[in-house]
């Protein structure tokens, strides 16, 4: 039945985040815009002919989609065309469970409707340098630092918590080599969003080296570029594999699927 209510006709970027068969001939679709967020489609027909949007309707591919909303109705997705393919990205596991990971997690720090031109900005560089084959896990911790910052999440990673000395200067008053200390000279709190150095922090928290906290400030950057040019050590990439994932699900509340629960949250 045609609504009686203003019709909106809408168009933007988007990724394709979830979908589900809806009854005999639809699907449900979630997608993650540029110019609206996160929202939901139903694709009319989209089961009974395969012809009405092609092999078109996957994640892994940067879509222009068009959409039109009705007070009250779900929106219904009127056309999508592929912009960009990142479909080098099916080739290994790792790069799936990733790539998921990122369309999961846009959606879900990112639930509100409205513009959200710099999550889609960092999630379309993430799903970028996944399909060129940059190790996964270091693509994921890029992103998760950056959408933290984003959402407003970002840690203060430049003092201590408890004392305020800086993060630099508590380091060289205790005699610690930067680079070289091999240990924790400081513990992350979830709980806080900050750090603690070593004088105050007892056994609490996660250890970090000088290093991560450094290469996780840098990522806090907002720009997807700068990010982009960040370069993550081994040793410190098994460092922020131990401690981003975990501050995600301490302000979600919750794990998410696409990597939650397998033994390598780690290196990809
Ligand atoms: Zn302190």
């Amino acid at each position: 039945m045609p609504s009686a209510g203003p019709r909106a006709f809408r168009t933007s970027r988007a990724f394709l985040v979830r979908s589900m068969d809806a009854g005999e001939t639809d699907r449900r679709l979630s997608f993650f815009t540029e110019a609206e967020g996160l929202v939901p489609m139903v694709a009319k027909a989209a089961r009974r002919s395969r012809k009405r949007f092609g092999g078109v309707l996957q994640k892994y591919f940067l879509l222009d989609v068009s959409w039109t909303e009705a007070p009250a109705r779900m929106a219904v997705l009127g056309s999508a065309a592929i912009l960009e393919s990142f479909w080098e990205i099916v080739a290994d596991w790792e790069r799936v469970r990733y790539a998921d990971y990122l369309l999961e997690l846009s959606a879900a720090l990112f639930p509100q409707p409205g513009p959200k031109p710099k999550a889609f900005e960092m999630l379309l560089a993430g799903m970028r340098s996944l399909s060129l084959g940059e190790a996964a896990a270091a693509s994921g911790r890029k992103a998760e630092a950056a959408f933290l910052a984003m959402g407003g999440w970002g840690p203060n990673l430049a003092s201590c918590r408890a004392c305020g000395r800086p993060a630099a200067r508590s380091l060289r008053q205790a005699g610690v080599v930067p680079g070289k200390t091999g240990g924790a000279a400081f513990r992350f709190l979830p709980s806080e969003g900050g750090i603690l150095c070593a004088d105050c922090s007892g056994k609490a928290g996660i250890p970090l080296s000088l290093g991560a906290v450094k290469t996780w400030r840098a990522l806090q950057s907002s720009s997807p570029a700068v990010v982009g040019r960040v370069r993550i050590t081994d040793t410190i990439l098994d460092e922020l594999c131990m401690v981003i994932p975990k501050y995600i699900e301490y302000n979600l509340g919750r794990p998410l699927r696409s990597l939650g629960g397998h033994p390598s949250f780690r290196k990809g």
